[in-house]
C-alpha cells in the first residue's frame, strides 16, 4: 500500500482563503485575497477584445490538431514584440526564443527546470516578500531557494541598499528572480537607476536574470511596464522572462503565458531552446492552443489591438482611483495613521501593514478577507464596498 501513510497537504494559503469567502454566509462580506481583477460590480469580466477574438477564431478554426512543442509561431512573434518592443535590437539579432506554456507559473517552472537540469544553476535569489508560489516552483524545479531584502517595513518603501548587500553574497551562476513591475506583494517597483544598477550588478557578478512578468499594463503602462525588462537585456548577454497573459488579458483559465530565453546569439540561443523544447516534451508534450490563438489574434490586429490596450488602461485606471479613494477616505474617517503610501504602489496589490492579528480580525469580526501578510488585492475595492472596508479596518487598528 502506498496512499495509505500520506499526509494531508496543507491548504494554499491564498486560494484557501477564497474557499472560506465562499462559504462565509455574510453579505456585505468583502473578498480582497486572491488577485484577480473586478469590475465596479465586482465582476470579473472577459474584455471585449478577448470576446472579439473567440467569436473570429470560431469561424476560422478549422482543425484541433497538436501544436508544435513550442506552441503558436504567431503567438511566440507577438510576445517577442510586446516583451521587447518590435524595433527591439535583440529581435533583430534574432537572439530571443520563445515558447508558450501554461500561465505565468508553467512558464517559470519550465524557466527553472532549464536553469537548473539543462543550464546548471543551482541556486535562485528572490525578494523577500515575494509571491508565494516562487519557492514551491522553484524547489520542485531542483533549485536552492534563498532570499534578498525587498520591503522596508519603516518607510513602506524599497530597501534597495539592502537588496544590492544581501546579492554580495551571490555566486556566478546563481539565478535573480525579479518581478518585472507591480511586485507581488508588495506594490513597490524599481525605477530606472535601479533597474540598471541591477544590471550592472548582474553582469559583474555573473547572475542570470529571470524576469517574472506578471503584470504588464498594470502600473503605468504596456510600454513603460517593460523598461525595466528592456534595459536589462539591453545590458546583459543572457536573460530568461516568464510573462503571463492572466491579468492583462482577464485570460485566468486558459493557462497562457510564454517562457523566453535571450541569448548572447543565435546559434546558442538555438541550442538552448531545443532543450526548453525537449523539457517541455516531457511534462506536457505541447501546450493547449486558445488562449495563444486569442492573444496572437488581437495583437496581430490593429484594431483589436487598441481596443486592448484601452482596456488595460481601464482596469489600470479603476485600480488606481481605488488607492485614491482607499487612502481620503481612511483619512475622512479620522484614522490618523499615514497610508498615503498605498497611492505610491503599482499593480493590484497593496502591502498595507496591517498585522496577522488584524488580518483576523478583519476577517473573524467583519467579513474582510485579506492575506495574512496584510497583502489587499486593490482591485476587488468597489465605491459601494468602500465604506465598509474603511470602517473594518478603524475598528482592528
Ligand atoms: N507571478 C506572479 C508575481 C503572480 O502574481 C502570478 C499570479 N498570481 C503568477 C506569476 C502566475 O500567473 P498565472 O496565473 O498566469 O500562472
Amino acid at each position: 500500500m502506498l496512499f495509505s501513510a500520506i499526509e494531508q497537504a496543507p491548504a494554499d494559503p491564498i486560494l484557501g482563503l477564497t474557499e472560506a469567502f465562499k462559504a462565509d454566509p455574510r453579505s456585505n462580506k468583502i473578498n480582497l485575497g486572491v488577485g484577480i481583477y473586478k469590475n465596479e460590480a465586482g465582476q470579473t469580466p472577459v474584455l471585449d477584445s478577448v470576446k472579439r477574438a473567440e467569436t473570429a477564431l470560431l469561424e476560422q478554426v478549422t482543425s484541433k490538431s497538436y501544436l508544435g512543442i513550442e506552441g503558436v509561431p504567431a503567438y511566440a512573434k507577438a510576445v517577442q514584440a510586446l516583451l521587447f518592443g518590435s524595433e527591439s535590437a535583440l529581435l533583430k539579432d534574432n537572439r530571443v526564443f520563445t515558447a508558450q506554456a501554461p500561465g505565468g507559473t508553467g512558464s517559470l517552472r519550465v524557466a527553472a527546470e532549464f536553469l537548473n537540469k539543462v543550464a546548471g544553476a543551482n541556486k535562485i535569489w528572490v525578494s523577500n516578500p515575494t509571491w508565494a508560489n516562487h519557492s514551491a516552483i522553484f524547489q520542485a524545479a531542483g533549485l536552492e531557494v534563498a532570499s534578498y531584502s525587498y520591503y522596508d517595513k519603516a518607510s513602506h518603501g524599497l530597501n534597495f541598499d539592502g537588496m544590492v548587500a544581501d546579492l554580495e553574497a551571490a555566486k556566478a551562476g546563481d539565478v535573480l528572480l525579479v518581478h518585472g513591475c507591480c511586485h507581488n506583494p508588495t506594490g513597490i517597483d524599481l525605477n530606472l537607476d535601479q533597474w540598471k544598477a541591477v544590471a550592472e550588478l548582474c553582469l559583474a557578478k555573473g547572475l542570470v536574470p529571470l524576469f517574472d512578468f506578471a503584470y504588464q499594463g498594470f502600473a503605468k503602462g504596456i510600454d513603460e511596464d517593460a523598461a525595466g525588462l528592456r534595459l536589462v537585456a539591453e545590458h546583459l548577454p543572457e536573460v530568461m522572462v516568464a510573462n503571463s497573459f492572466s491579468k492583462n488579458f482577464g485570460l485566468y483559465n486558459e493557462r497562457i503565458g510564454a517562457v523566453s530565453l535571450i541569448a548572447s546569439n543565435q546559434e546558442e540561443g538555438a541550442r538552448a531552446f531545443s532543450q526548453v523544447k525537449r523539457l517541455i516534451r516531457g511534462i506536457y508534450s505541447n501546450p493547449p492552443a486558445h488562449g495563444a490563438l486569442i492573444v496572437s489574434h488581437i495583437l496581430n490586429d490593429a484594431e483589436l489591438t487598441a481596443l486592448w490596450h484601452s482596456e488595460v488602461a481601464e482596469m489600470r485606471d479603476r485600480i488606481q482611483q481605488m488607492r485614491t479613494i482607499f487612502v481620503s477616505k481612511l483619512g475622512e474617517a479620522g484614522i490618523d495613521q499615514d497610508f498615503s503610501f498605498i497611492e505610491r504602489q503599482n499593480g493590484m496589490f497593496s502591502f498595507s501593514g496591517l498585522t496577522p492579528e488584524q488580518v483576523a480580525q478583519l476577517k473573524d469580526e467583519h467579513g474582510i478577507y485579506i492575506v495574512g501578510s496584510g497583502r489587499i488585492s486593490v482591485a476587488g475595492m468597489t465605491l459601494s464596498n468602500m465604506d465598509n472596508l474603511v470602517a473594518g479596518i478603524k475598528a482592528v487598528l
